[in-house]
């Protein structure tokens, strides 16, 4: 072990300031291993240098090479899955906490199995929100997109030490890594041209002395020496942006001895975010566990570029960035916080019932963009403090340099140009794949934010779910891949600028909103207040709503579909029988949905979900009529209209409600009739009132209606 007298010379030099160190050029061109016996230094215990920890004492095991890691971690609470009684002074990496597909899957190959219990939720679904609507997308089979807490902040949270940043540098220290809860202060050259890392360690205060572990004194090596040095074979820096939330990385003391060592070092680009942790009073986030929530637009008040809402069984964690959190002053935070949650998009996705109260809310820096040289002899920097992906999956560029850096550590060399050639090129491929991002984030969020743009890529993607089946999508896919980081930025940029892509936003985007805007006119729908919700039926539901449908009934489905076949579905936050007392109102002259110009529809006879009553809808301007009869009541199951006289008779109009998920229910609509054959004159108007009332009219009424009814019947519950 090589100790050396501690130091606290710390010369501060700006960035670009060429240090005097003599022996650098001497070094510079040598070919450098790390010896037998090595000693390496990781500053940082966050994921970056967890995976690399745990990477390399793997990998140097498999070669039967012994090598010695010291991993400082400057976060007094590192206490190992066991709560302990003293309390932290911080204890939070400021992450939102989502794990990418892409981590998860890497995770496993590597071996490391995340624990149920570090996993606070499963996301079935990447809602992407859309000033028109929003858009879900549901996480593809054999993918897990997961969200963890990564320390022990909110406080309030039970097992609180339960937290990813805790598992991973327990499985560094069940590799062998040895951790030191003490602050480096600065890294510099030895005589020798091996890294001298100089470390603060915490004083033991009386909290501290009575932990009655004794085991987690031992794994953390506090001393109760203030500051101490110690001689390296090679050091990794790995202490991220965030080492005070939110800190100048041009101006951080710590940074500015690395920028000493390797002369052409410059910090990366951050941006400041908010982060905050909200719990709910009145408990009703679990009717949106599962979803994951992304936004890119705000509004004149509050501008918004990225934004993440990640409900976690009773907490919801919000990210945010843009220009309001770019200007913010630390004091306006939360107000921040408040103006976001009252956007319209973000009230449509919080339960009406629900009381957010922040537990904890902070302003870290978000890398967005590359250090440059981020590597000289004997170090390297790696995770945030190298690059991270664009405003995603920094988790995930945590594990891929950290990896790349312990490969090149051990295959390669540990000298400066081996560093630059091996570890460096897997910056400079992020680096650039970022450059792709910039032009996606750009691209996604002039189309998401505006009111026209947001509605045609919506009924594009919309159109290409309702008719196509889930293996032939094209505009999904890149909405998921940049949604999760499922991705590269290149593949996603390649994919959405295709020209079938376009070709698709142009048919079944442009297109059909010129028409569907053309129907709402001649109907008068009006959506001022109301909230708008996704309604199409994916192609794949189709067959199995229409069985289920006729199942009902006692009957096979038909082997012809009917001339006008519709179906439409919608998620509703609130019990069957809230939906139900909806569904009684169709007909009554008080009724607050389904109220198109054009239609007359009342009730000619009978009681809200009776058998027997009888709706009746007139089209005065084509002396149309029909009516339809209560035929079938299963309770809190379905509704089964038939069309007993006039248009479409024999046809059916059915009601359908499953239970979603716990607290949440799924009303689905089926309209299925033919037209009358007729002959002559009466074949022309059968011909003619199809032609009046096509099939995406029928869409257009009820995409309306519905999101009327899930309004009202969640107003109704709450
Ligand atoms: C608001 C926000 C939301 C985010 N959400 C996500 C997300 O949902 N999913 C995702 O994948 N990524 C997300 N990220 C990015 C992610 O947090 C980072 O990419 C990731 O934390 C990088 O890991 P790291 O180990 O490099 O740095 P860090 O996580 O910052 O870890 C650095 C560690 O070093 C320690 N340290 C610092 N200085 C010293 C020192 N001088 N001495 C000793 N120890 C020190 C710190 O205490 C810390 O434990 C988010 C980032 C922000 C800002």
């Amino acid at each position: 072990m090589k100790k050396h007298t501690p130091s606290t010379s710390t010369t501060q030099l700006a960035f670009g300031q060429k240090p005097r160190i003599p022996w650098v050029s001497k070094w510079r061109s040598v070919h450098l291993s790390l010896p037998e016996k090595a000693s390496v230094a990781v500053v940082g215990g966050g994921p970056a240098g967890s995976f690399f920890a745990i990477r390399l004492m793997r990998r140097a095991r498999e070669r039967g090479k012994e090598v010695e890691v010291v991993i400082f971690e400057r976060k007094q609470e590192v206490c190992f899955y066991r709560p302990a009684p003293f309390s932290s002074w911080e204890g939070c990496n400021y992450c939102a906490g989502g794990l990418s597909p892409r981590l998860v899957e890497a995770l496993r190959n590597e071996g490391l199995e995340i624990p149920e219990e570090v996993i606070e939720s499963r996301a079935s679904e990447i809602i992407v929100h859309a000033d028109w609507k929003s858009i879900p997308l549901a996480v593809p089979e054999g993918r897990e997109l997961l969200s963890v807490f990564r320390g022990s902040r909110p406080r309030e949270r039970a097992m609180r030490y339960v937290n990813f940043d805790t598992w991973l540098l327990n499985l560094a220290i069940e590799q062998g890594a040895r951790v030191i809860t003490a602050e480096v202060v600065s890294i510099r050259y030895s005589d020798q041209g091996n890294p001298v890392v100089s470390y603060r360690s915490p004083d033991k205060s009386e909290e501290n002395a009575a932990v009655p572990d004794e085991s987690a004194i031992r794994l953390s090596g506090i001393t109760t020496s203030t500051e101490s040095t110690r001689e390296f074979d090679f050091a990794v820096v790995a202490s991220g942006v965030n080492r005070r939330p939110g800190m100048d990385v041009r101006s951080d003391p710590l940074l500015a001895t690395l920028g000493q060592m390797m002369p052409r070092f410059r910090p990366p680009k951050v941006r400041r975010a908010v982060i905050v942790e909200m719990t709910d009073l009145n408990e009703q986030l679990r009717v949106i566990e599962g979803e994951l929530h992304f936004i890119q637009y705000g509004s004149k008040e509050l501008h918004v570029e990225m934004a993440s809402v990640m409900p976690k069984r009773g907490w919801i964690t919000t990210a945010i960035l843009g220009k309001s959190v770019d200007q913010a002053e630390p004091s306006s935070l939360l107000k921040i916080v408040e103006k976001f949650l009252e956007l319209p998009h973000i009230r449509r996705l919080i339960p009406y019932r629900s009381k957010l109260v922040p537990r904890c809310c902070c302003n870290p820096n978000m890398t967005v963009g590359a250090a440059k040289h981020p590597f000289g002899n004997r170090i390297a920097l790696t995770g945030d403090l190298a690059i991270a992906r664009l405003y995603k999956d920094g988790l995930y560029s945590a594990f891929l340099t950290s990896s790349a850096l312990a490969d090149c550590v051990l295959d390669c060399g540990i000298d400066e140009r081996s560093l630059r050639r091996k570890f460096g090129k897997v910056v400079r491929q992020m680096e650039a794949d970022n450059r792709y991002g910039r032009w996606i984030f750009r691209l996604s969020r002039l189309m998401l934010g505006h009111p026209t743009l947001s509605r045609v890529l919506y009924l594009a993607v919309i159109m290409e779910r309702m008719t196509t089946p889930r293996e032939r999508h094209r505009l999904a896919p890149v909405l998921w891949g940049v949604a999760s980081g499922d991705a590269s930025y290149r593949a996603s940029l390649v994919r959405m600028l295709h020209p079938s892509s376009i070709w698709q936003i142009l048919t079944g985007g442009v297109f059909v909103t010129i028409r569907d805007v053309l129907t709402e006119h001649i109907f008068g729908l009006d959506w001022t207040g109301i909230p708008r919700y996704m309604t199409g039926v994916p192609v794949e539901r189709v067959e199995e709503t229409r069985r289920a449908l006729f199942a009902v009934q006692g009957l096979e489905p038909p082997e012809r579909a009917p001339d006008v076949e519709s179906m439409f579905s919608i998620r509703i936050r609130a019990g069957k029988q809230a939906v139900l007392r909806q569904l009684g109102a169709f007909g009554d002259p008080e009724r607050q949905y389904l109220k198109p110009r054009l239609l007359k529809i009342r009730r000619l006879k009978g009681k809200p979900n009776e058998v027997g009553t009888v709706i009746r809808y007139d089209v005065p301007l084509a002396r149309l009529h029909f009516s339809v009869a209560l035929e079938k009541v299963e309770p809190e199951r379905y509704l089964l209209y038939r069309i007993v006289e006039g248009l479409g008779e024999g046809g059916i109009l059915a009601f359908m409600l499953d239970e979603f998920r716990p607290g949440v229910s799924l009303l689905t609509i089926y309209v299925g009739f033919d037209f009358p054959r007729g002959r002559g004159m009466g074949r022309i108007g059968w011909a003619l009132a199809r032609w009046l009332f096509p099939d995406f009219a029928h869409h257009v009424v009820w995409n309306h209606s519905l999101c009327q009814i899930r309004r009202l019947a969640e107003l109704d519950e709450g």
